[in-house]
């Protein structure tokens, strides 16, 4: 992100959402974003997801400029070269989870007996071998999570984006997940996740902090979390 900024509305009901924000990861990085409510991390990630366009700035994602594409060439870049992780996991209820992680596939035209092969090896690689038919309702949480990583990783991304993806699970598969993540990392995906869990960032390389749409830290984890956390409030 190049001098980034997000404003919503115009006059006195104007919000910067982001303002002014510079931001360079690597290929690679694994990084988390936290800050208070309303700060941006959400704002932030739309725009690095290539589901929102900044108000001013530059984006390059991969070595291009894409803040001002149109609607279709961002969609093709989200489905391509991007997996969202969701706090809520965002499973269709009626779909298997093998059909769940499949969906991204039929979206870029994948033929379907590869669609069906390669959900199988994402879901082998998160640990659920065992559950290629049973729907999100005959899941846990954590393993509901799981397969939604599986639909992220489906389609081969560079990135993948989380906002807040251990939000709604329990301390022990909050560990588990973030395993998968840093495993996935390993294997050379960049890996961006929102969170408020200190417990969860520490656990990535690097923590940028936001406050009031800026950057106000950006430091190597875990390093100095608790002077970054004292001095943000
Ligand atoms: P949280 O931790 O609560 O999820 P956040 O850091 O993700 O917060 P954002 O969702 O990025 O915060 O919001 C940043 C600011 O932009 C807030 O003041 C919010 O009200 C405002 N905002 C976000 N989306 C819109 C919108 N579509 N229209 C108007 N204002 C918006
Ligand atoms: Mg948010």
């Amino acid at each position: 992100l190049e001098k980034v900024s997000k404003v919503y509305g115009a006059g006195n009901t104007e919000v910067r959402a982001l303002w002014d924000v510079s931001l360079n990861i690597e290929q690679g990085e694994y990084c988390s974003i936290m800050g208070p409510s309303g700060s941006g991390k959400s704002t932030a990630m739309n725009v690095i997801g290539c589901l929102d366009r900044p108000t001013s700035g530059k984006y390059y994602l991969d070595g291009e400029n894409v803040a001002y594409l149109e609607e279709a060439s961002l969609a093709h870049i989200r489905n391509r070269k991007i997996g969202f992780v969701f706090q809520q996991f965002h499973l269709l209820p009626q779909l298997t989870a093998l059909e769940n992680v499949s969906l991204p596939m039929v979206y870029a035209g994948i033929a379907a007996a590869e669609r069906q092969e390669r959900a199988a090896e994402a879901l082998k690689r998160v640990g659920l071998a065992e559950r290629l038919h049973n729907r999100p309702n005959q899941l846990s949480g954590g393993q509901q999570q799981r397969v939604a990583i599986a639909r992220a990783i489906v389609n081969r991304p560079l990135l993948i984006l989380a906002d807040e993806p251990t939000g709604a699970l329990d301390s022990q598969t909050t560990q588990d997940v973030m395993r998968i993540f840093a495993e996935l990392n390993t294997d050379g995906i960049t890996v961006v996740m929102v969170t408020h869990e200190i417990e969860v960032a520490r656990l990535t390389r690097r923590v940028v902090w936001f406050r009031d749409g800026q950057v106000i830290h950006d430091r190597l984890a875990p390093g100095d979390l608790g002077h970054m956390m004292a001095t943000a409030e």
